[in-house]
């Protein structure tokens, strides 16, 4: 038994629910909508978005 049904619309961004063919990558209109508005809202910048991910880890230094 496969519970994996076709999955190839993928989920909405914003909800996480199936998308919708009609309103892909999206669920429904309001989340297409939703996201539109982010986008006029917020410009490009994201909340939490961070320009630069650099994680300083301590390499470890072969001695020679
Ligand atoms: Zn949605």
């Amino acid at each position: 038994m496969s519970n994996e049904t076709r999955a190839a619309l993928g989920k909405c961004p914003i909800c996480k629910q199936p998308a919708q063919a009609e309103f892909r990558p999206f669920c429904s209109r309001g989340c297409r909508d939703r996201d539109l508005m982010q986008w006029f809202g917020e410009g490009y910048a994201l909340p939490g978005a961070h320009p630069a991910e650099l994680d300083d880890e301590p390499e470890e230094k072969d001695d020679f």
